[in-house]
């Protein structure tokens, strides 16, 4: 079962959109620098299909992805939900993960999503905008991965 904290909108954490991002609680990663502690406790509203009807209903028409931050502990489970936010907008949302591992899960098919983000968070490497960054964005295109990590850098140059 995942749970969720809050949601924002949000325009930077994928490239190109206007983003919900759904911060998703019980984080099972152990990032040394976690730069959200409180996203590694059992805490917040489940995150069902019925939860995600409501926000696409409050939210659909203003943006245009929707994006799981988290939800490790149940990868499976954030794979349901993204291909339920395709069905229920036929295909006029995209879907986005935030994943804190290094490796995309076995389990799961990448073409279930538009966007993946990889990697624990490193402090001293830096997020996403970092030259440094260990983290990776991929655009999934025909259930491959293509880096689209320097369009986060594009602002440095
Ligand atoms: S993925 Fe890492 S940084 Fe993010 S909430 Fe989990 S432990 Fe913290």
């Amino acid at each position: 079962m995942l749970k969720y904290v809050d949601y924002n909108i949000v325009f930077q954490e994928i490239p190109g959109e206007t983003t919900l991002a759904v911060n998703i609680s019980n984080c099972p990663n152990y990032c040394i620098d976690c730069h959200s502690p409180e996203l590694r406790e059992d805490i917040g509203v489940i995150l069902d299909e019925t939860e995600l009807n409501k926000l696409y209903k409050r939210y659909g028409g203003l943006i245009t992805c929707i994006c799981f931050m988290g939800g490790d502990s149940s990868p499976d489970r954030v794979e349901e939900l993204a291909i339920y936010v395709e069905k229920l907008s036929g295909g006029g949302i995209k879907t986005a993960w935030y994943s804190g591992n290094n490796m995309f899960p076995e389990s799961c098919t990448p073409k279930s999503f538009n966007y993946i983000k990889l990697g624990e968070y490193i402090r001293e490497r830096g997020g996403l905008n970092s030259p440094s960054t260990n983290q990776r964005m991929y655009q999934i295109e025909q259930g491959e991965f293509k880096d689209i990590t320097h369009l986060f850098l594009k602002k440095l140059r």
